[in-house]
């Protein structure tokens, strides 16, 4: 047997990898070193995870510290301190009002458990009928059935279609080439596009609409940046109709907007957030669910000596993940971090628009250190293009991702200017030899 057969790996092209597999070995600081010794400059800080640079001592030495003294602790009914350090802190970080936390283990299942509180929020509150969920079409909200439900990615939905939640509905996306192509951050045009959630509304009866979650600017669909003024009419929408928002923030939280969340950045304050990614630089997997405390107070209402939120996980709130999140918090306060995203913003969004004139480019979107270059696709074969130049530049010493046809690109938050030229001058040389 092929010594790489074993392992199904995530989201990939395993019969393509075990032909010809790229295999990482070492990571430090903006380079991943390969199996036979190359040094990758990794211009998507992991998987959007990892914005401080990989192996930062201070993150390695704490949870190597961790390890030592408090390997698990039981999850349910005993607590360890960092679990509820952690909580606090976030809570300090967050948008004013946002005074719990739930701990999950990654991304999607921050978006399910998000979903399950809506619903027990309305339950608890009377509103039991209030059931119905809306998310996005071209949203992504990890792989669960309940973030897959509301996610709107029909490869990811294709193979489920008939066991997915009932129930639930998607407004339209914001992207439109010919209205928005090659805008610079947020466009103006599209923000007629809230009304769409009106619509859903008269349809079903706003009475009966739990939720709304999306991405505030949705990333693995390809940056797909909220047009001006979309937000903030979603949030009137669902005020004026008593519908809990949702901001998926699992890629913008941390600064990858220049800011702790995304929701301080376009001044729009959801009810719930999840996250997870740079919630701990990627060092240990931890996601997380932020809610206003009269979410949190309207579950915690019956008889005292009952379980008030019957849903965790084993590791949720495991105290390695904890160490890692308090450590990558504190390095995020002690190096500026947020500060020094925004103020790279220019930078990165000039190198990343110098691209217009190269082959096959039919849109750049950016916003904070997120950026999507969309390719034409070639006949016949979608995603083919995005990911021959995805192997390019693998080879040329780069690390990009591409979604389908979009090279997407999510650069360390403390990358210098000479680091993202390099990136976008590999990437416009991968451009000019792909057919
Ligand atoms: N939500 C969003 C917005 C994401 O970008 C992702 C992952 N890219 C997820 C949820 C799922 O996270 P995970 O892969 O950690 O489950």
């Amino acid at each position: 047997m092929n010594p790489l057969d074993a392992y199904w790996m995530p989201f990939t092209m395993n019969r393509a990898f075990k032909q010809a597999p790229r295999m990482i070995t070492r990571a430090r600081g903006h380079y991943y070193t390969t199996d036979d010794g190359r040094e990758l400059l990794d211009g998507f800080s992991g998987l959007w995870t990892s914005g401080l640079g990989h192996c930062h001592p201070k993150i390695v030495a704490a949870v190597q510290a961790q390890v030592a003294e408090l390997d698990y602790g039981m999850a349910f009914q005993v607590g360890h301190p960092k679990a509820f350090e952690l909580a606090t802190r976030l809570a300090d970080m967050a948008p004013e009002g946002f005074t719990r936390c739930f701990f999950t283990n990654s991304g999607s299942e921050a978006a399910d458990t998000a979903l399950k509180i809506a619903l027990a929020y309305h339950r608890a509150r009377g509103e039991g009928q209030r059931t119905r969920l809306i998310g996005r079409e071209r949203g992504y909200h990890g792989v669960n059935f309940g973030g897959m439900s509301v996610g709107g990615i029909p490869g990811n939905r294709k193979v489920f279609s008939a066991a997915l939640l009932p129930g639930v509905d998607h407004i339209r996306h914001t992207h439109s080439l010919a209205d928005m192509a090659f805008t610079r951050g947020q466009p103006s045009w599209g923000v007629h596009l809230a009304d769409d959630l009106e619509r859903l509304c008269a349809l079903h009866d706003a009475s009966n609409i739990a939720a709304l979650i999306v991405e505030p600017v949705a990333g693995s669909t390809g940056i797909l940046v909220p047009p001006i003024g979309y937000l903030q009419r979603l949030r009137e929408i669902c005020d004026r109709h008593g519908i809990l928002l949702i901001f998926d923030e699992v890629i913008t939280a941390f600064g990858r907007v220049g800011a702790p969340f995304a929701a301080e950045r376009f001044g729009v304050t959801p009810d719930i957030i999840t996250t997870a990614k740079g919630l701990t630089n990627g060092v240990v997997p931890m996601g997380a669910v932020l809610v206003r405390e009269n979410i949190y107070q309207a579950l915690m209402q019956g008889p005292a000596q009952t379980i008030e939120f019957l849903h965790g996980y084993t590791y949720s709130g495991h105290p390695l993940a904890a160490a890692a999140a308090l450590a990558t918090l504190d390095v995020y306060a002690e190096e500026n971090t947020f500060a020094t995203a925004r103020a790279l913003e220019a930078v990165f969004e000039e190198s990343i628009h110098a691209l217009r004139d190269a082959p096959h480019v039919i849109d750049i979107r950016n916003l904070g250190l997120m950026g999507g270059v969309e390719l034409a696709p070639r006949d016949g074969a979608p995603g083919a293009r995005g990911y021959e130049v995805f192997l390019k530049c693998f080879e040329a010493g780069v690390v990009v991702r591409n979604g389908g046809d979009t090279l997407q690109f999510s650069p360390f938050l403390n990358s210098t200017p000479d680091e993202l030229s390099h990136i976008f001058s590999t990437v416009r040389q991968a451009l000019a030899t792909t057919a």
